[in-house]
């Protein structure tokens, strides 16, 4: 599994790269945190980044392409990997996708957690102070200032990468302002419906089964489609006559299998027969 996830600071793309790291096994690569290690270790990359991140300004791309690189290519990234606060502009996006490409990797998704802006001062007001209850060291950019820069090099560097990968069908976008849980549910959903989940070595079937499973929404949410799903069906069924798969797979539906694919399965259907009516009553 490889994703990326997007969004502004604070918008909560390490908390949901831990919980993914936690469920698949995958590792987080936040050039964020690396840039960090490497500004304390008093590195050649710390050295040249260590005043534009106290200032709130982006590292170099080529700096960081390096080091996204070489993480790549560790051995544990070969079970997928989480890209946190990588690409941040175009050429690091486009450079990514040559990287994959040379290196014979497929990106599943694009997540991006979209957050009001007037929410994000005080999360990060929150992180300093929880980060301080435990004593650890809070981050220097972490105060209203550079966050205001921060946000602006956001805004100008980073949010065209939206239009980057929707054009690529690569983008899902979240609602970020929903609780952590929800937003980790809905990631997960993302994840299952673009067949990020699907083990490679597992036999088609099987795995298709785990995918579905894992796409199927809430309760509340299943019982609602499956309230909608008879009508919808007995309309297939009606208009469809003699489609024996059509019938089955509205009936399916009408069973409450209020999966994205059943909706959109009876949709089709639905669609086909009411051609097929129209047909018949022109022939009339
Ligand atoms: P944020 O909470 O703002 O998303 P990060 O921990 O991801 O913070 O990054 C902190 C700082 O590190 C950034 O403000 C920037 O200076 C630098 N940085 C991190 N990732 C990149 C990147 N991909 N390109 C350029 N600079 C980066």
């Amino acid at each position: 599994m490889r994703l990326i996830l997007l969004g502004p600071p604070g918008s909560g793309k390490g908390t949901q790269a831990q919980r993914l790291v936690q469920r698949y096994g995958i590792v987080q690569l936040s050039t964020g945190e690396m840039l960090r290690a490497a500004v304390a270790a008093e590195t050649p990359v710390g050295l040249k980044a260590k005043d534009l991140m106290a200032n709130g300004q982006l590292v170099p791309d080529d700096i960081v392409v390096g080091i996204i690189s070489d993480r790549i290519d560790q051995p544990d990234a070969v079970k997928g990997f989480v890209l946190d606060g990588f690409p941040r502009t175009v050429p690091q996006a486009e450079a990514l996708d040559e990287l994959l490409k040379r290196k014979h990797l497929k990106l599943d998704a694009v997540v991006e957690l979209r957050v009001n802006e007037s929410a994000l001062l005080q999360r990060v007001e929150t992180r300093v102070a929880e980060m301080r209850a435990r004593g650890e060291e809070v981050r220097v950019d972490d105060t209203p200032e550079v966050l205001t820069k921060r946000l602006a090099a956001y805004r100008s560097q980073t949010e065209p990468l939206i239009h980057y990968y929707s054009e690529r069908r690569k983008l899902a976008t979240v609602d970020g302002m929903m609780t952590i849980e929800q937003v980790t549910r809905e990631v997960n959903r993302i994840l299952a419906a673009v067949g990020a989940l699907e083990p490679q070595a597992a036999p088609a079937r099987k795995a298709r089964g785990a995918a579905r499973k894992a796409a199927r929404p809430s309760a509340k949410k299943a019982a609602k489609s499956a309230k909608k799903a008879p009508k919808a069906a007995k309309q297939a069924s009606r208009g469809a006559k003699g489609g024996k798969t059509a019938r089955r797979k509205a009936a399916a539906a009408a069973r409450g299998r209020g999966t994205g694919k059943a909706k959109k399965t009876v949709k089709r259907i639905v669609r086909k027969a009411a051609k097929k009516v129209t047909k018949k009553r022109a022939k009339r």
